[in-house]
C-alpha cells in the first residue's frame, strides 16, 4: 500500500491510496476509506489452490486461498481480471487421484476451471483493455494469456456469463451429446437425468425443438416445476421423493424410452435401462452420483438389456467436438434469439465462495448453470 503508513483506525489515512494486494484494499475498505485500485498497479493475484484431496464429498478445507504476485506482461500477452468463474462437476475428477481423461490438479496447484474475464492491460495487438474474453483460467482473479485460442465475447449478443453455460461448455455438451450421440427422431421419448442442471435443462429443450416427448428426472419439487413450466418438459418427477423409479418411468413413458441422456448414473440409470425400447440410444454424459465414491458402487448387471433391445450406450467428451463448436454455438444462439431456448443461471457472489459454490453442486443446490461472480 502506498501512502502514509503505519496508521490506525483512530488516525485513518487520507488522500489517494494505491493498494497492491486485495488484503490491503480490504483493510482500507472496512474503515470506509475510498480506494481507487488501478488494475495496472495491482501486483497480487488471489488464487484457490488444492490443499488436500477430498475423501467423499469435497470440503472447504480441501482448498486454500493464497496470494501470488502477478508477473510483468511480456510482448504478445494480456492481463485479464475475472468477472465470472465456473464451478462444474468434472472438477471432482481433477482433484482425485483416480484415473481420468485429463491430468489432475497437484496438491498446492491452482484449481482448474473456465472463466469470463475483462482485459485490463494488453501487449497483444489483437486484444485491448476492456475486451471481454472466454478463457480457461482456473480459480484465480487474474490471468495472463498469449491470446491463442481465446474467444472474445460480444455483450450485445448475450450476457457474457452465458459463455460458461448455454453458449459455452454445458450448452455444447447438451447439443452434441444429444444430437450427435443419440440422433433423436420426432415423436420419440427422451428421458434426461439431472434434468434441472446446466446440461440437462438444455437437453430437454433441444429434444423438444426436434419434436420429441421429454421426461425429466430432478432432485426437488422446485426443479420439477421449473423444467415443466420453463423448459417445456412434458413430464418430470422428483427422484428424492419417489420410491419406485421404475414404476414412475412406466407411468410417464407409456411408449417406453427411445433416448436416454444420462447425467447422474447409479440407481436412476438402472431403472431407465429396464425400460429402453428396441434400438434405444443412451448418451452417457456424466455419473455425478458416483463421483464421490472411493470404490465403484455395485449395481445390478444390466448390460444384457443392450442385447435384448439392440441398444447403444455411448460415453462422450465435449472436448472431442472442439472442431464443431462453431456450428453448435451458431445453432444454440439462434434458438436463444428466437426465444426457443431458455436458460437459468445460479449466480453465487464473491471469489471467496468458490469452494462452497462447487461443493453445493453435490448437494443439488443449483438450478441451471452455477457460476461465481467475481468482478465487473
Ligand atoms: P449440474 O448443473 O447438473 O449440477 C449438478 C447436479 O447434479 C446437481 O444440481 C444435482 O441435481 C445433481 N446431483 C448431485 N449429486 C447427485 C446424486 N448423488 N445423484 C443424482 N444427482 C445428483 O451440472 P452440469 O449440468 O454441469 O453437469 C451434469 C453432468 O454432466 C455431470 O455429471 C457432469 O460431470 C457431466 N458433464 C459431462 C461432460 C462431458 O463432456 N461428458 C461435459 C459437462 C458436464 P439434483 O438436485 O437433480 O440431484
Amino acid at each position: 500500500m502506498v501512502g502514509r503508513t503505519p496508521w490506525s483506525a483512530a488516525d485513518p489515512p487520507i488522500g489517494l491510496f494505491t493498494c497492491r494486494t486485495a488484503m490491503e484494499r480490504d483493510s482500507l475498505l472496512v474503515h470506509n476509506i475510498t480506494v481507487i485500485m488501478s488494475p495496472i498497479a495491482t501486483t497480487a493475484n488471489r488464487q484457490f489452490v488444492l490443499a488436500s484431496r477430498p475423501a467423499g464429498v469435497p470440503e472447504e478445507s480441501n482448498f486454500k486461498l493464497v496470494e501470488t504476485p502477478i508477473p510483468e506482461l511480456k510482448d504478445g500477452e494480456f492481463l485479464a481480471r475475472a468477472m465470472y468463474l465456473s464451478v462444474d462437476p468434472y472438477m471432482r475428477g481433477r482433484i482425485s487421484q483416480a484415473k481420468s481423461y485429463a491430468a489432475g490438479v497437484e496438491i498446492g496447484g491452482l484449481m482448474v476451471g473456465g472463466g469470463v474475464a475483462r482485459v485490463v492491460e494488453s501487449k497483444n495487438a489483437k486484444f485491448a483493455a476492456g475486451d471481454i474474453v472466454d478463457v480457461y483460467m482456473g480459480w484465480q482473479e487474474y490471468v495472463i494469456s498469449n491470446g491463442k485460442g481465446i474467444r472474445k465475447l460480444d455483450p450485445s449478443v448475450a450476457p457474457v456469463s452465458t459463455a460458461l453455460g448455454v453458449l459455452g461448455g454445458t450448452g455444447l455438451t447438451a447439443y452434441f451429446g444429444l444430437l450427435d450421440v443419440c440422433n433423436p427422431k420426432p415423436g420419440e421419448t427422451v428421458v434426461v437425468s439431472g434434468a434441472a442442471g446446466a446440461v440437462g435443462s438444455i437437453v430437454g429443450q433441444i429434444a423438444k425443438i426436434k419434436g420429441c416427448r421429454t421426461v425429466g428426472i430432478a432432485g426437488g419439487d422446485d426443479k420439477v416445476e421449473w423444467i415443466l413450466k420453463d423448459c417445456g418438459y412434458d413430464a418430470a418427477f422428483n427422484y428424492k421423493t419417489t420410491e419406485d423409479y421404475g414404476a414412475k418411468l412406466k407411468e410417464l413413458c407409456p411408449n417406453g424410452i427411445d433416448v436416454y441422456f444420462d447425467n447422474v448414473g447409479g440407481t436412476i440409470t438402472d431403472a431407465v435401462f429396464m425400460q429402453i425400447n428396441t434400438f434405444a440410444r443412451m448418451s452417457i454424459c456424466g455419473q455425478i452420483s458416483q463421483y464421490n465414491n472411493a470404490k465403484p458402487e455395485m449395481g445390478p448387471r444390466l448390460l444384457g438389456m443392450l442385447i435384448i433391445a439392440r441398444a447403444k450406450a455411448q460415453g462422450f467428451l465435449i472436448t472431442d467436438y472442439m472442431a464443431r463448436f462453431g456450428e453448435g454455438l451458431a445453432e444454440l444462439s439462434g434458438w436463444l434469439r428466437e426465444g426457443k431456448l431458455k436458460y437459468r443461471e445460479d449466480i453465487v457472489e464473491g471469489f471467496e465462495n468458490l469452494p462452497k459454490a462447487f461443493i453445493g453442486l453435490f448437494h443439488g443446490e443449483n438450478i441451471g448453470k452455477r457460476i461465481v461472480k467475481v468482478g465487473d
